[in-house]
């Protein structure tokens, strides 16, 4: 497995595979790696005939009192756990190679940044959005893979890719949980044992919000309602947002009978966590 940190090498290296024929299937990651990133892999191997996974924690979709800083870098580790996936390339640059002084251009998706995440997070997504386009340009992808698990960055890098004209696939892997339902997240090793029981509630509450739309409810207010009242049932989730929308538009819908997105954030302590569930379409 080759490491690469120098983005001039990485677009050698993606050349050179793809003159020889190679379909390259790309992984971005900000590390501490996971089987929810794990599995991306996997399915990664299952679909190009190279994988590339990048390594960047990423400065520009954080915000000035987010976890930057404190963000778990375990570079060593990720790597090991790579190399025993079969990946063949690991891009790692440093963020002075990412942004070099008088970098001025961003992308950003209007209208879509702003919702869910967006709103609580300003500015994330445009560095989301940014830096997925710099390393699309970087790697030079055909098959790019990425988390339902991150469901309005999914929304805003779909219409980043249609509306940019970007030659590649972008292809959606499901949420890898624990066995007790905990979405899998980089990070939930800054929960305590008790945060860490608290923040069930969420998946909790997702399931039941499922149950209740398996069972014929459609009314995006009735199941909203449900959604709260499990949430409240834990006082320690400091709420976010509970939102059922149009996973493309992530616009409200009203009725979810064409299928819906219900996303949910909520602190624990200090620990901001995400989750979701797609509705299928009756
Ligand atoms: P991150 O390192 O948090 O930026 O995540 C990198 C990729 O892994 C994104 O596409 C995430 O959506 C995906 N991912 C993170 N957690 C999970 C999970 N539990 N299941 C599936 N994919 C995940």
């Amino acid at each position: 497995m080759r490491i690469i940190r120098d983005i001039r090498d990485m677009q050698s290296a993606s050349r050179a595979a793809k003159a020889q024929g190679s379909t390259i299937c790309f992984v971005p990651t900000m590390g501490a790696l996971h089987e929810g990133h794990l599995s991306l892999v996997r399915y990664a191997r299952t679909q190009g005939t190279l994988v590339v996974v990048s390594i960047f924690v990423n400065p520009l979709q954080f915000g000035p009192t987010e976890d930057f800083n404190q963000y778990p870098r375990t570079l060593e580790a990720d790597c090991a756990k790579l190399e025993a996936e079969g990946v063949e390339i690991v891009f790692a640059p440093s963020p002075a190679q990412m942004y070099p002084e008088g970098a001025k251009t961003v992308v950003y998706v209007e209208g879509l940044s702003e919702k869910l995440d967006g709103l609580s997070r300003p500015g994330h997504f445009k560095g989301v959005s940014t830096v997925v386009a710099k390393l699309f340009n970087i790697v030079k992808p055909d098959y790019a893979i990425f988390g339902q698990k991150d469901a309005a960055q999914v929304a805003v890098l779909r219409r980043m890719v249609r509306d940019l004209n970007m030659d590649l696939e972008l292809i959606v892997s499901p949420t890898v949980r624990e066995a007790d339902g905990l979405a899998l997240s980089s990070r939930n090793v800054y929960l305590t044992p008790e945060q860490r029981c608290q923040a069930l509630v969420l998946h909790r509450a997702l399931l039941k919000v499922e149950a209740e739309a398996k069972s014929g409810e459609t009314s995006a207010e009735k199941l909203r309602s449900i959604a709260l009242s499990v949430l409240a049932s834990e006082p320690a989730a400091k709420l976010d947002y509970l939102e059922i929308v149009n996973p493309d538009t992530l616009e409200p819908v009203e009725d979810t009978s064409k299928g819906a997105l219900v996303a949910v954030a909520a602190a624990f302590g200090a620990t901001r966590l995400i989750d979701n569930v797609l509705l299928p379409k009756l």
